[in-house]
């Protein structure tokens, strides 16, 4: 387990907030800091209050990051990357208007519509990703 520790004797973080300072001055440990520590140590938690939501954004940018950083080191790989390819499984001939789309049959773009793809071929395709 990794013990993450921010509190600097002396020193005042700026921009954080008064819902996780501490009132003495020799050390303070910000709502980021905090937190990531009880993450790591008690998991996720999905309860949150608008205040510790606010406290957390508003720690310092470095705090931030640094125990972000923590937290997702505890969970995962660092030195791994999850790669994602998508795949069409059907392309073009759509009935619908986003507007933006390409895909959608009310417009001339060019594309080439293709039928949707059967289970089979997708799961080759997914296969060799
Ligand atoms: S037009 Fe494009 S974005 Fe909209 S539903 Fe069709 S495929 Fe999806």
């Amino acid at each position: 387990m990794i013990l993450i520790r921010s509190i600097r004797a002396g020193r005042r973080s700026i921009g954080s907030s008064s819902l996780y300072s501490t009132s003495s001055s020799a050390s303070f440990s910000s709502a980021a800091s905090i937190e990531a520590e009880r993450t790591i140590r008690e998991g996720p938690r999905n309860e949150w209050s608008r205040d510790e939501i606010k406290s957390i954004y508003d720690s310092p940018l470095l705090d931030l990051l640094f125990h972000g950083a923590q937290v997702h080191r505890h969970a995962h790989n660092f030195r791994e990357v999850q790669q994602c390819t998508l795949l069409s499984i059907k392309t073009g001939g759509c009935s619908e208007d986003c507007s933006y789309c390409p895909q959608s049959s009310r417009y001339d773009t060019g594309l080439k519509a293709q039928r949707l793809m059967n289970k089979d071929a997708v799961m080759e395709a997914a296969k060799q990703h």
